[in-house]
């Protein structure tokens, strides 16, 4: 216990236990000797009030394995809020978890990418910045921007919609401030001819190295992920942007699922991020 949660004493007493119902557990109160308010060793914790905290576990391996919302909350006998409210909690979590799994690592070889995806319809974009340290196979960042309709659907996205504004820009400086005490200074960047990628990479690392790479042509058509040819230098992060592709529901290619809130989508990154790290380490 790390002291009193209301005034930070130290002088507490042991205070009686109860019976958590929700996982079978005794939970020691305590009772502050300056402030005399009671609390317990839940009292701190980010599951503190939650009443189904048996699944929690259940909804973070599920929700980075293709399952939807309604279909997680009719497999585990709860409420979709109840899965909604979880899903906030466990972005929350997971973001926690994730600074003290690297937080004392380095990385010296990173890729990036860009995945689009869409909010509600094809006439809205969204753009997913992916930063992978390919040297050890971990995730650092995916951050969600939105970014204007192009090509074919640009017009008809400003009729219909008006002006969407780019916040690419915003989102770049956030992932890069995010993931820059963990990178060597002098860290190999790999990419492909993205425009806004060198302006930031330097920005940030002015003693980087940057290696662009053009792309090629998906090998099968609609996965643009996986490519042709027979060596592929951007290989780790197209790999990880088509797992991706598979593992969350909202990003399949062909599916009725589709993301309505670019928060709820970045907190669905934040969440496989965790889960991603953790499988790739073997913890899970
Ligand atoms: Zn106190």
């Amino acid at each position: 216990m790390q002291g009193c949660p209301y005034c930070h004493s130290n002088q507490f007493i042991k205070d009686g236990r109860y019976f958590r119902k929700n996982d079978s557990r005794y939970v020691q109160r305590f009772q502050c000797k300056e402030c005399f308010k009671k609390f317990s060793v839940a009292t701190t914790e980010l599951e503190c009030g939650h009443k189904k905290r048996r699944i929690n576990y259940q909804v973070f391996k599920l929700y980075c394995s293709g399952v939807s919302f309604n279909r997680m909350a009719w497999l585990l006998g709860v409420h979709r809020l109840t899965i909604k409210r979880k899903i906030l909690y466990l972005a929350k979590k997971c973001n926690r978890d994730h600074k003290k799994l690297i937080q004392n690592r380095v990385f010296s070889e990173i890729q990036i990418d860009d995945l689009i995806t869409t909010e509600h319809t094809k006439l809205k974009p969204l753009s997913v910045t992916n930063i992978y340290a390919s040297d050890q196979r971990l995730i650092l960042k995916s951050q969600v921007s939105q970014i204007p309709a192009f090509g074919l659907l640009a017009k008809i996205s400003r009729a219909k919609y008006g002006y969407r504004e780019s916040h690419l820009r915003k989102g770049l400086d956030k992932a890069f401030s995010e993931v820059e005490p963990y990178i060597k200074k002098d860290a190999l960047f790999k990419s492909d001819m993205h425009q806004l990628y060198p302006e930031y990479i330097f920005k940030y690392f002015p003693k980087a190295e940057l290696q662009t790479f053009k792309s090629e042509k998906g090998c099968v058509s609609g996965q643009g992920e996986l490519k042709k040819q027979k060596y592929d230098p951007i290989f780790s992060i197209n790999q990880f942007n088509a797992k991706l592709r598979a593992d969350l529901n909202r990003l399949f290619r062909r599916t009725w699922c589709t993301t309505k809130d670019p928060r709820m989508l970045q907190c669905h990154l934040d969440i496989y991020r965790h889960f991603y790290n953790l499988r790739s380490l073997k913890i899970i």
